[in-house]
């Protein structure tokens, strides 16, 4: 007995920002046979990909390791984007670099560098929902010399502010990593609203209980009297693929999600899907496919993450079709 049919979701698959990433290192490396490409960090989070790369030239480095790159050498930043620390360091070395920023995280640098200069006279802050210590994250708490609050949920939000890490009374400007969840994100967004407003209630009923004009000529410095400004930075191709893909998995009995083990964009996808069809696998490779999995007849949904390469989806795809329950 075998699944009935197995479908790849297509609109998986590496996003335009990794497919740049890797069209770049690519054609340096076809037109430098024997040389090597030294990226700084996993040039995309899929091992697979990550190994094919390798095989051409592409040597993956850690920053304390930059000084190792040859003279001669060629250093790639990847679509993540990196702080402006780290294109000082890449000065002082003297390193050629290749620069292959996703155009979406550099504008989303750039308008969170002018958000900082915008809050940071007026005691404001900047507050970003991502992921701790990603790199595209290091890359834009960067670009607020380390100031940027990062929150990774709704329970570090409000850890924030119960600590007074994020304070209320103040201008602030938040931003999101460009792949995390719109739903998580808005849900995010609402209770920091929420909280400045409920905080701006509290502080007019004192004012009105004080002597009255005299508190209303301080509403500057009142809590709430800030405000928050919501930037909608998540990347349009990650919005809309969080949309077909709830579709996708609804629609299937089984899905097998595809991605690199550090993968952020799939671990929150893979979520997605699992939201809506509890028979939602994670796989890195079609090796660990297992066909206890799966039962005669089943419609198979086979999806993935950004950094999930298409190739990978259909070699998972093959061995799902030839797989004998
Ligand atoms: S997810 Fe969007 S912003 Fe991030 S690298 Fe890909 S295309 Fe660029």
């Amino acid at each position: 007995m075998k699944v009935s049919n197995v479908d790849i979701d297509s609109h998986s698959g590496f996003c335009g920002g990794v497919i740049r990433a890797i069209g770049k290192a690519e054609a340096y490396l076809d037109a430098n046979p024997g040389k090597s490409l030294w990226s700084l960090g996993q040039i995309v989070h899929n091992e697979a990909e990550l190994s094919r790369l390798g095989a051409k030239g592409l040597k993956p480095i850690g920053k304390d390791d930059m000084a190792k790159v040859p003279a001669g050498g060629k250093l790639m930043i990847r679509a993540h984007g990196e702080p402006p620390q780290t294109y000082a360091r890449i000065r002082e070395l003297g390193i050629d670099a290749i620069d292959c920023t996703c155009p979406v995280v550099l504008r989303l640098q750039k308008n969170i560098r002018e958000a900082w200069a915008r809050v940071r006279p007026l005691g404001g802050q900047v507050v970003i929902f991502g992921k701790v210590g990603h790199a595209e994250v290091l890359g834009l708490v960067g670009q607020t010399h380390g100031e940027a609050v990062v929150v990774e949920s709704l329970d570090m939000l409000k850890a924030a502010l119960a600590e007074g890490r994020i304070r209320l009374g103040v201008p602030l400007e938040i931003f999101s990593q460009t792949t995390k969840s719109p739903s998580e994100y808005a849900e995010i967004c609402r209770y920091l609203s929420a909280a400045i407003s409920s905080a701006d209630a509290d502080s007019d009923s004192d004012a009105d209980a004080d002597s009255g004009a005299g508190a209303r000529m301080n509403a500057g410095a009142r809590a709430g009297a800030g405000g928050l400004t919501i930037h909608d930075t998540i990347c349009r191709q990650v919005a809309s693929r969080h949309a077909d893909l709830s579709e996708f998995a609804r629609s299937h009995d089984i899905i097998l999600f595809v991605s690199g083990s550090g993968s952020s964009n799939g671990k929150v996808l893979c979520e997605l899907c699992r939201a809506v069809n509890p028979r939602t696998w994670h796989i890195t490779e079609p090796s660990a496919i297992n066909p206890s999995w799966f039962h005669p007849g089943d419609n198979v949904g086979i999806c993935g993450a950004t950094s999930t390469p298409k190739w990978l989806l259909e070699e998972a795809a093959a061995a799902v079709r030839a797989l004998q329950l």
